[in-house]
């Protein structure tokens, strides 16, 4: 994993804050005002990117008692700035739901300074600074800075579950340095379910052109990967995700294949791990009903909607290169192992 030697404990000082006036970041009728926020209760999904967690956040999210969200790590721009369609359809800027949240949350989303929380994302929440965050006691400057940076999640997850009535919300964000952030936060009650799928798979996946259908007025697509840039990927964010111990944030690992093959057995171990009953909202022939749902960011999984059988995607082990699979089984075999996963695919 990538440090930035000794010099990875300091403010960053080649990165200037936009605006130092404005600190903190959201302003109400000139005054200033750091967003506070009551306990909420958050069930965070990380890991890398196609490997469940859109599927695990929408079964989960026909359970009575948790609200899926999306990836709220990418609701300030693709929200607030682009006015991407949130899962119900609806522009972010016409989605009731999320109308609400902001009135609750901020006054308004028109009150959130983004520009300060990306300067912000960049100080926190990154790969490389994860050195600093996931330290049980930061320097104080830190501190602020992730107090500052997480208490507006905080507002934002305390308003997402009251508005939606459930006793949970979850986060699919993914990305593995949020959650260290997060853990620093009183007001949240984190919870962490680490999503992992063979990377093999993950990297065939990559290789796909996606579209992304909650861009208005284009044709967008999400990034694709060559095999060496994932399988580096892989092994930082997964390995980067065991860190978090050092937080006592309790966890849960879900593998993608034990989902498919047998979701009603993952969503019971996800409850147990929140301490709720545990729904059952897919069928024993492994069918859901999935209704629209306010995510305000995520895969294209996310616009899905009524029956659907779930079935495990392997279609890796069919069109993926030998020369591919054998770089990427090598690249990444410490943490394949210990996944559970063989050299050879099995
Ligand atoms: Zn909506």
């Amino acid at each position: 994993m990538k440090t930035a030697g000794n010099t990875v404990n300091e403010i960053d000082p080649t990165l200037a804050a936009p605006d130092l006036v404005r600190w903190p970041i959201a302003s109400r009728g000139g005054r200033s005002v750091t967003p506070t926020a009551p306990q909420s209760q958050v069930l965070f999904l990380a890991g890398m990117g196609r490997s469940g967690t859109t599927l695990l956040e929408r079964v989960l999210g026909e359970t009575t008692t948790m609200a899926p969200l999306g990836e709220v790590l990418h609701l300030w721009v693709r929200g607030i700035v682009d006015d991407n369609l949130c899962g119900c359809g609806q522009p972010f800027s016409a989605c009731p739901f999320w109308t609400d949240v902001g009135e609750r949350a901020f006054g308004g989303w028109s009150q959130v300074d983004v520009e300060r929380l990306r300067w912000l994302r960049g100080q926190v929440d990154r790969s490389i600074r994860v050195v600093r965050t996931a330290r049980r006691h930061p320097s104080r400057a830190v501190l602020r800075l992730i107090e500052e940076y997480a208490g507006h999640y905080a507002a934002l997850y305390a308003a997402a579950g009251d508005v939606s009535g459930r006793p949970w919300v979850i986060d699919s964000s993914k990305q593995a340095s949020l959650p260290f952030c997060l853990a620093h936060v009183p007001q949240i009650r984190l919870r962490v379910v680490h999503c992992v799928r063979d990377p093999r798979a993950v990297a065939h996946a990559w290789t796909k052109s996606v579209p992304r259908p909650e861009v208005q007025g284009g044709e967008a697509t999400m990034p694709t990967y060559g095999s060496w840039e994932l399988a580096a990927m892989w092994t930082v964010h997964n390995a980067e995700l065991t860190m978090l111990q050092h937080l006592g944030v309790p966890r849960l690992r879900v593998r993608y294949e034990d989902l498919a093959d047998d979701p009603i057995t993952q969503i019971g171990r996800v409850a147990d791990l929140l301490g709720v009953r545990p729904d059952k909202p897919v069928s024993a022939d492994r069918t859901v009903q999935l209704t629209a749902s306010h995510t305000c960011a995520g895969n294209p999984g996310r616009f899905q909607t009524g029956l659907t059988q779930i079935t495990r995607d392997d279609a890796w082990r069919r069109e993926m290169p030998r020369a591919k699979r054998a770089l990427v089984t090598a690249f990444t075999a410490p943490l394949l192992m210990a996944y559970g996963y063989g050299r050879d695919g099995r």
